[in-house]
């Protein structure tokens, strides 16, 4: 059991190709706003946010990796626009990155960017089954919407806090 007024802090870090939305999710999860490009004007290298899970404080700082040396092979791949089968056949790559770098960690699947779903998009049988391959939970999200944002990360501190 933790003492009552102790504050678990976890880092959390955000991955994936470039242009998917690592950096709104952030900025939506932290600050409750959504922009086109705000990545401009952020300037820190990661965003808080203090909750409530179980009863417990929780403070998690959310990381955006552009930048950070260890995932610097991937991310020299960014460009804007990039398709989204790129993306997501690059998501193996990034989870066994978190791995190396990280080790195994609680991790989500997140398809974001849902309010643009059609044909060309990856089916949602698709995603699950690497997720289930992958033996992470996946999440439909739109961070343009506020959907299922929160979710994701309160699921990630659930997990982090069963494995204390
Ligand atoms: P990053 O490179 O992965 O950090 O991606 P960004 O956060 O910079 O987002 C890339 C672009 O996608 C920006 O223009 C965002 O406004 C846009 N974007 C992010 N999330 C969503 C979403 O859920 N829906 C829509 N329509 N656009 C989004």
């Amino acid at each position: 059991m933790l003492e009552e007024d102790m504050e678990v802090a976890i880092k959390v870090v955000v991955v994936g190709n470039g242009a998917v939305g690592k950096s709104s999710m952030i900025q939506r999860y932290c600050k409750g706003i959504f922009t086109k490009d705000y990545k401009k004007t952020i300037g820190v290298d990661f965003l808080e946010r203090q909750i409530q899970v179980n009863g417990e404080d929780v403070r998690l700082m959310l990381w955006d990796t552009a930048g950070q040396e260890e995932f610097d092979a991937i991310t020299k791949a960014y460009y804007r626009g990039e398709n989204t089968i790129e993306s997501f056949k690059a998501i193996p790559t990034w989870k066994e990155k978190v791995v190396t770098e990280v080790g195994d960690i609680p991790t989500v699947l997140v398809q974001n960017k849902i309010d643009l779903l059609d044909d060309s998009c990856i089916k949602n049988e698709e995603a699950e089954a690497l997720a289930k391959k992958l033996k992470v939970r996946f999440y439909r999200a739109s961070v343009k919407e506020d959907l299922n944002v929160s979710e994701v990360f309160k699921y990630l501190a659930d997990k982090y806090l069963q494995k204390l």
